[in-house]
């Protein structure tokens, strides 16, 4: 383990990268990273995607600023240090266009660490229960994940089905982390050492079993990462709301809390009536199955 004092401002670079190495001692203060979850990325925005030039107008923003890139797996492993002025890139579920990053992320030496739903690969969408509103959006294959690889992307697993794990049976949440790791593993070798639950949605038993095999989890609460995290339930920034000028610049500043604080009360009724809803739509499912009719989701 990697002794972090709040003495020390020496900050390190690994070889031939922007990232922070975590081999060094660096101030420790009372904010952790801000971590980015990305979806797609697209001429468009819509529910799933960020515009390219708003991906790269905000990456760009965060260094001018003199954030630095922090790769989420060493900083775990060093003890989650709180430290300002760092971030973190995601992409949750493996979309085809956030190929489109690895231009920005090469000019800036940058890493990103992308989470998979393994059964989806080289497939349409991520989702067999899609919902009418969402269009369908191709995901990487295998092939495209080395490539990525090689231009500086780390792949770690969410689910092998996308679902949401509070409402899986034991056998198949087992089954969801440790086969879609274990894809990953075999396909791209090295070791998946963090998680992303679907939906962000995880309970107790969920991050315990979530804790036997990774690091640390990621959830979706809008929320700076700091000391009083549970670590298998990390908070990340949806890049859904940072889509302005405005709001690019609080980010690369430091200044974002306020943005994320309005946020938060209103996703969290959604992410309520979200499971609500599902809820209900799995029980409809199983009362027509019941009487014998074909149930669709
Ligand atoms: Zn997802």
């Amino acid at each position: 383990m990697i002794a972090w004092r709040g003495t020390t401002n020496r900050i390190g670079l690994s070889k031939n990268t922007n990232m922070i190495n975590f081999d060094t001692n660096i101030r420790a203060r009372s904010v952790g990273p801000t971590i980015l979850m990305y979806h797609a990325l697209g001429s468009r925005r819509d529910a799933v995607t960020t515009e390219l030039g708003v991906f790269e107008r905000t990456i760009e923003a965060l260094v001018e600023h003199g954030n630095r890139c922090v790769d989420l797996s060493e900083w775990v492993a060093a003890g989650r240090p709180c430290i300002e002025r760092r971030f973190a890139i995601t992409f949750d579920d493996g979309y085809r266009s956030i190929a489109l990053a690895a231009n920005v992320l090469s000019r800036y030496r940058l890493g990103a660490t992308v989470f998979l739903a393994t059964d989806f690969m080289g497939r349409e969408s991520n989702r067999s229960d899609r919902p009418p509103w969402m269009r369908d959006e191709p995901i990487l294959d295998w092939s495209e994940t080395r490539d990525l690889a090689a231009a500086g992307f780390r792949f770690q697993p969410h689910s092998k089905t996308h679902p949401n794990l509070t409402q899986c049976k034991n056998e198949q949440i087992f089954e969801e982390l440790i086969e879609s790791k274990s894809a990953i593993e075999d396909r791209l070798g090295g070791s998946c050492d963090l998680f992303a639950y679907p939906f962000g949605a995880s309970n107790a038993f969920v991050r315990r079993a979530v804790s036997e095999r990774f690091i640390a989890a990621f959830g979706v609460r809008q929320a700076l990462a700091g000391p009083g995290d549970d670590r298998f339930d990390l908070p990340r920034v949806d890049a859904y709301y940072i889509n302005t000028d405005r709001a690019i610049d609080r980010l690369a500043r430091g200044a974002i809390e306020p943005t994320l604080a309005f946020r938060r009360p209103p996703r969290a009724v959604k992410a309520h009536a979200k499971a609500w809803i599902e809820s209900i739509r799995r029980r409809s499912n199983e009362l027509l199955r019941s009487a014998g009719l074909n149930a669709h989701s």
